[in-house]
């Protein structure tokens, strides 16, 4: 992609989704970030001198579950201090214009695009503000209400750990399946505060490019990519937006509400 100017490039993401019929999403850590939620990835990968990866995967859960529930009831007292920011706010009226032909699959856990007002979102790494216990497999949505130290199951007493996808683990497959089919279906996808260079947004991209060469009708989706700065795998996007989601994002849905 040629160097544009900003101006530019949030015209071109209008007009692209002033004529599109179905629009797709992924958004990733970079849009909570200007929210207030901390990335760990994104720093050194360390949260109070532990390595995520410790508080954040099923071996680290074993040995020790009360550290990883210390790190998880603080993420989810950040996240009851912090407000959706108008990046959220601009996909959400996105919702409003095409909706049901609109689809945000999500890699955060924070649920701060439903608290913006979307409704059709695919969680792909699960919820902050849900439980799943360790014996019965129960899961129940608590919102942001403080939980115990090491909280346990109203039905079994087991011990509950967060709905999380952790390192190590699979995405959950009929959630993945429904962002697939969402991303193959759609004529714009916007990747939002996540680096393009990695699964599954690599993967997605190239599936939102390519799918005409194998269903064999139409054209691949065009891909806007919103991030603070390039990556290098923004030549994969037809269309870049470079700065905080909270401000470019905004421009894009004035300009189609102007129509
Ligand atoms: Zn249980």
């Amino acid at each position: 992609m040629s160097a544009e100017t900003l101006d530019h490039a949030i015209r071109r993401a209008a007009d692209a989704l002033r004529s599109a019929r179905r629009v797709a999403v992924l958004t990733g850590a970079g849009v909570s970030a200007e929210s207030g939620v901390p990335t760990f990835r994104a720093s050194d990968g360390l949260w109070e001198g532990h390595r995520i990866e410790d508080v954040a995967s099923p071996d680290g859960f074993r040995r020790d579950p009360k550290l990883v529930w210390h790190f998880y009831n603080g993420r989810r007292a950040n996240v009851a201090s912090v407000q959706p920011n108008p990046g959220h706010s601009a996909l959400a009226a996105l919702e409003s214009r095409f909706a049901s032909n609109f689809t945000l699959v999500t890699q955060n856990v924070d649920g701060l695009h439903q608290a913006a007002g979307n409704r059709n979102v695919l969680e792909v790494h699960g919820s902050l503000r849900r439980t799943r216990c360790t014996e019965c497999g129960a899961v129940r949505d608590r919102g942001l209400e403080a939980l115990a130290e090491m909280p346990t199951c109203a039905l079994c007493a087991g011990l509950l750990r967060p709905d999380i996808v952790w390192f190590g683990e699979m995405l959950p497959a009929r959630i993945w399946e429904e962002a697939v089919a969402a991303v193959e279906a759609c004529d714009v996808f916007l990747v939002v505060g996540t680096s393009a260079v990695v699964q599954p947004a690599a993967g997605l991209i190239h599936l939102a490019r390519h799918r005409a060469d194998w269903i064999g009708e139409g054209e691949g989706a065009t891909v806007v990519e919103v991030n603070l700065t390039p990556t290098v795998a923004s030549h994969a996007a037809h269309i870049g937006l470079y700065g905080p989601s909270g401000q470019t994002l905004p421009r894009v849905v004035d300009l189609l509400r102007n129509d």
